[in-house]
C-alpha cells in the first residue's frame, strides 16, 4: 500500500480510482472516498467520471489501461458493465449488477456492495440481529434486487416483497427463493400485513422533489418495528418520520450509501473504512 507523499498532494506515485455514472456529477463518492485515504494516509485520488452508454466499453478498457485500481459503477452502467469484465463474483451475478470493480494487475473483477452495504448499515445503526425476523420490501428495482439478496443470507424468517408492478416482485422473490422463504404481491395485499419485524422501503417513491409522497400509506406502523428506507435526498424521508411518530425504530438510506462505500474501500485496499470520517464528509457536502 503506498503511502500519501509528504505534501499530501497528487504526484507521481498517486493511485487511481473512480466513478463512471451518466449523469455522475451529483455524487458524493467523490467527497466521501478522498476522505477516507486522507484520513488513512493513503497517496491516491478518485474522482467522477461522466461516461456515456456508447462509451462505456471504452472506459472500462481505460481503467486497465491507465491501471486504475479500482472504480465505482452507478447509473445507468450497473448491468451492462459486467459483459466488460473478467470476473464477476458470484452474488453480483445474482444479483444482475455490479457496483464495484477492482483491478489486479490487469484482471477486472466486479462485485455488488449494494446489497451487503444496506444490511451493515442496518446492523451497525439499529444493533439488530436479521435472523427469524419477518421482512417487508416495498419495491422490486435494481436497489431491491442486492437489498433483498443480501437480507436473505441473514436467515430470516420470511421476506415478502410488494411492487406497484406485481411481476417484477413476484420474479424477485423465485429468483432469491433457493436463500429465504420469499414471496412476491402487489401494493394493496400489503394492508394485510401487521406482523412485520422490519419494513423497508426501495422505491423512489418520497425522493427530492416530491418529498410529500409516501410509497404505503397501508402499512400499519408499530412501536418497536423498524422502518427503513433507502432514499437519502432527504435524509428522512415523510415516510420515516411518520413511522418514528408511530414509535417505530427508524433507519434512514445515508447508512447503505456509506457502507456500500465502505465495502469497496476495503476491497480496494484492504484497510478497515474510515466510516464515521466517510460520514462526516458527505454530511457537510450535503449541507453546502
Ligand atoms: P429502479 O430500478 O428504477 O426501481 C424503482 C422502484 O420504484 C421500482 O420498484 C418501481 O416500481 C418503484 N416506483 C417508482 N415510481 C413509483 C411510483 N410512483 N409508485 C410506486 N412505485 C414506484 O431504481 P433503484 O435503482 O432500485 O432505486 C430505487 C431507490 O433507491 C431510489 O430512490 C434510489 O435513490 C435509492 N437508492 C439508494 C441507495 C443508497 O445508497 N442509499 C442505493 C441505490 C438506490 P415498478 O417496478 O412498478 O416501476
Amino acid at each position: 500500500m503506498n503511502i500519501r507523499n509528504s505534501a499530501g498532494t497528487i504526484d507521481s506515485h498517486t493511485i487511481l480510482y473512480g466513478v463512471f455514472g451518466d449523469p455522475v456529477h451529483h455524487s458524493k463518492s467523490p467527497v466521501m472516498m478522498n476522505a477516507a485515504f486522507r484520513e488513512l494516509g493513503i497517496n491516491a485520488a478518485y474522482a467522477a467520471f461522466h461516461v456515456k452508454p456508447d462509451r462505456l466499453r471504452d472506459a472500462v478498457y481505460g481503467v486497465r489501461a491507465l491501471q486504475y485500481r479500482g472504480v465505482n459503477v452507478t447509473i445507468p452502467h450497473k448491468v451492462e458493465v459486467m459483459q466488460y469484465l473478467d470476473e464477476v463474483d458470484e452474488a453480483a451475478r445474482i444479483i444482475g449488477a455490479v457496483n464495484t470493480i477492482v483491478n489486479d494487475d490487469g484482471k477486472l473483477t466486479g462485485y455488488n456492495t449494494d446489497g451487503i452495504g444496506y444490511v451493515r448499515s442496518l446492523k451497525t445503526e439499529t444493533g439488530s440481529d436479521l435472523r427469524g425476523k419477518r421482512i417487508v420490501v416495498i419495491g422490486a428495482g435494481g436497489a431491491a434486487r442486492g437489498v433483498v439478496h443480501a437480507l436473505a443470507q441473514e436467515r430470516p424468517s420470511s421476506i415478502r416483497i410488494a411492487n406497484r408492478t406485481k411481476d417484477k416482485a413476484v420474479e424477485l422473490a423465485k429468483d432469491m427463493s433457493v436463500f429465504a422463504d420469499c414471496s412476491g404481491m402487489g401494493m394493496e395485499e400489503l394492508s394485510a400485513i401487521s406482523d412485520a419485524d422490519l419494513v423497508l422501503n426501495t422505491t423512489s417513491v418520497g425522493m427530492h422533489p416530491h418529498t410529500d409522497q409516501v410509497p404505503a400509506a397501508n402499512i400499519s406502523f408499530q412501536p418497536g418495528m423498524i422502518v427503513s428506507d433507502l432514499i437519502y435526498n432527504p435524509l428522512e424521508t415523510r415516510w420515516l418520520q411518520l413511522a418514528g411518530q408511530a414509535g417505530a425504530v427508524v433507519h434512514r438510506g445515508l447508512g447503505m450509501f456509506l457502507y456500500q462505500g465502505a465495502y469497496a474501500f476495503e476491497y480496494w485496499t484492504g484497510k478497515p473504512a474510515p466510516v464515521e470520517v466517510m460520514r462526516e464528509a458527505v454530511m457537510r457536502s450535503l449541507q453546502n
